[in-house]
């Protein structure tokens, strides 16, 4: 889909938008139910408020992808060594426990009591949690701080394959070391639940679409992106609920074909907030700084210094294997008795239950490749818009 045909939608379904403020909840038939004894009774689902005007945040950023996966490997620079760990893609958050493992496993390889953590988004700090577990002194050097970071503008939610890696890479060697990150990661974030604040829950959701499941869909604003490794479904089948197949009746949405499914979901705000208090609370220290090359690192106190500079690697290292790949998130006005998440296939709408608001993502075409980090608002009203499309208002109101 163009840019242009994408935002010339919005006008048209921004006045379904108005309207669904108003619904009511939606009903589900439970006596349709083709196994009554086997799922409780679902209850009604409330209907999320989508309109432009019950925006209060949108967030523009990029993921670090790199065509041959993260970068997690130790360099000698002198009398330093520098541990790599970034270019996640669109996985940092799921795979950032394992990542870190990974890399501090180097850092302690080096001897050295006192580490350096160059970067405070997720990878940042989940590595430098990770070195403090392990003994370590350490220290954390960033130019900016949660929420400044671009972790702080992800989705949140588990998707530890997420343009993560070119299907093309992925090499038994690489799909091993993932699934050990990806195990090592959930683990961590099962024993994350139920914490004040929820910073981690599973939520229910729904994926709807207007064909078969097992026939492609098209339309997501995806076009132009590489065959990306898909490990998941192939690797980590035993962890977490699987989606199932509901009949009519058993949902509310107009659509004719859904699964149920239940989905691990970070609130980012509650979540990097535990991160950095955790941090400080075993002694960690932060330094803002910017550094200019891999020279600059070299001439910290530190010996042994980790990267976790995300996207900021590509021009921190003039390493040009770390492609941009934009995405756009908006946030409505929380709704706490909504707590299920939608995945729209074919209409480009992916939405989250999240504590700091109903998260609503797009993707364009020409987002891969794009480091462009302005918000683009009429993106976002557009997708808000789809949503609306969803609630009709009920007759006569
Ligand atoms: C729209 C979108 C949705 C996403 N959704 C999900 C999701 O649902 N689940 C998931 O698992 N992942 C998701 N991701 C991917 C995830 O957000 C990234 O993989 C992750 O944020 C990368 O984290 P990071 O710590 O490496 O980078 P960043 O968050 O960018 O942090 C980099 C840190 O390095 C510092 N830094 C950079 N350069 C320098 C420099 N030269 N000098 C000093 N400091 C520097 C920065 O200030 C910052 O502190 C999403 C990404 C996007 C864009």
């Amino acid at each position: 889909m163009h840019r242009r045909s994408f935002l010339g939608t919005a006008g048209v379904s921004l006045a379904l938008a108005a309207t669904a403020a108003r619904a009511r909840p939606l009903a589900v038939d439970a006596a349709a139910d083709p196994d009554p004894g086997k799922f409780a009774r679902p209850s009604p689902l409330a209907p999320i408020h989508a309109s432009a005007d019950r925006i209060i945040d949108i967030g523009a950023c990029t993921r670090p992808f790199r065509a041959q996966g993260p970068r997690i490997e130790a360099e000698r620079v002198g009398r330093h060594t520098v541990i790599h760990n970034y270019g996640h893609g669109g996985s940092g958050w799921s795979l950032s426990w394992g990542a870190a493992q990974e890399a501090v496993a180097l850092a302690m390889a080096t001897r050295q009591p006192r580490i350096a953590v160059v970067g405070c988004g997720v990878i940042g700090l989940t590595t430098a949690l990770v070195a403090q577990r392990a003994g370590l002194q350490v220290r954390i050097h960033a130019r900016e701080l949660p929420p400044d970071v671009r972790s702080f503008h992800a989705t949140g939610v588990w998707s530890p394959d997420s343009r993560l890696c070119a299907a093309e890479h992925a090499t038994p060697a690489f799909q091993q070391r993932w699934e050990r990150m990806a195990r090592a990661s959930f683990r961590v974030y099962q024993t994350l639940l139920g914490l004040p604040g929820e910073p981690i829950e599973w939520r229910d959701g729904y994926a709807l679409s207007d064909v078969p499941f097992d026939q492609p869909a098209g339309g997501d604003g995806d076009d132009g992106e590489p065959d990306y490794a898909h490990l998941e479904w192939r690797l980590l089948r035993d962890l977490g609920p699987r989606s199932r197949p509901l009949a009519a009746g058993q949902h509310p949405f107009p659509v004719p074909h859904v699964r149920a499914y239940t989905q691990m979901t970070f609130n980012i705000a509650a979540y990097a907030r535990l991160l950095m208090e955790d941090f400080r609370r075993a002694g960690g220290e932060v330094a803002i700084a910017e550094f200019a090359d891999l020279g600059d690192l070299v001439r910290l106190q530190e010996k042994t210094v980790v990267n976790a500079t995300g996207y900021g690697a590509r021009a921190l290292l003039g390493d040009d294997s770390v492609v941009p790949v934009r995405g756009q998130t908006a946030r409505l006005v929380p709704q706490p008795e909504v707590r299920y998440g939608l995945n729209w296939r074919g209409h480009n709408l992916f939405v989250v239950p999240r504590r700091d608001g109903i998260l609503v993502q797009a993707q364009a075409p020409g987002d891969f490749g794009n480091p462009d980090d302005r918000v683009d608002r009429a993106a976002s009203e557009a997708a808000v818009a789809r949503l609306a499309s969803l609630f009709p208002a009920p007759a006569g109101a």
